[in-house]
């Protein structure tokens, strides 16, 4: 591909901008400037040196976000900042989304892109990925609140209980919930509905992929290789 393409394709911005940045040397590979636009380069596997720092090209962007407290995951945000607000500008740029929502106030394993098909089979329930959530709650929590969770609750916009796909009880106050649906709100009203209260809600994992014990919040990485 092109090498003001590949710019193009990445994020960097409109044609003339990517141009201007090959023009003003701010492209390397290897060490070497890049200062021809119509260089063609193997993308596979390439990793580009742009404004000093590394951009590994990928056809589609998987991000990986270690979501903080306090941002919203709305693109138009009403109270918060959005998460978008953490991701560099070309990410922004091309679009990327994040692949179903998390609370304001939820932290944890929030992954993004801009690929709608990879979207929608994430987050359709069909799929049934499993999403695992650290609950801690207001009262402590019985033997039959862990029961009914997995035995399934009715919540109150849909008439067919929800059930955890797996529900442990971890200490007195802490709970790790497995649900392969993304209903709104859905862990504080499952919680809600056994008479209990989230007072702390992480998403640790999402499908085979764990949130990484080094990730600080407000960081993100790319993810490779997501099984098509
Ligand atoms: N369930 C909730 O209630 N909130 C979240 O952020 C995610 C799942």
């Amino acid at each position: 591909m092109k090498l003001s393409q590949i710019l193009f394709s990445q994020g960097f911005g409109t044609r003339r901008v990517c141009f201007g940045m090959i023009d003003a040397g701010l492209v390397r590979h290897d060490g070497r400037v890049l200062d021809d636009p119509h260089e063609d380069l193997d993308t596979n596997g390439l990793v580009l040196t742009v404004e000093g720092k590394p951009w590994p090209f990928h056809a589609k962007a998987l991000i990986l976000l270690h979501k903080p407290a306090g941002f919203e995951c709305s693109q138009k945000p009403k109270h918060h900042p959005s998460v978008m607000t953490l991701l560099p500008p070309p990410l922004r740029n091309r679009g990327v989304q994040p692949i179903g929502r998390l609370d304001e106030d939820t932290t944890g394993l929030l992954l993004l892109t801009e690929d709608g098909t990879l979207i929608h089979k994430l987050t359709s329930p069909k799929h049934h990925v499993p999403k695992v959530y650290e609950v801690g709650c207001k009262h402590p929590i019985s033997d039959e609140q862990v029961e009914r969770l997995l035995a399934g609750v009715v919540l109150d916009d849909d008439p067919q209980p929800v059930k955890a796909a797996a529900c442990e009880r971890v200490s007195e106050l802490h709970l790790s919930l497995t649900l392969t649906e993304g209903k709104y709100h859905q862990v504080k009203r499952m919680v809600a509905a056994v008479s209990n209260r989230v007072e702390t809600l992480h998403r640790s994992s999402f499908g085979h992929l764990v949130l990484p014990p080094d990730l600080p919040a407000g960081q993100w990485r790319w993810v490779d290789g997501w099984p098509k």
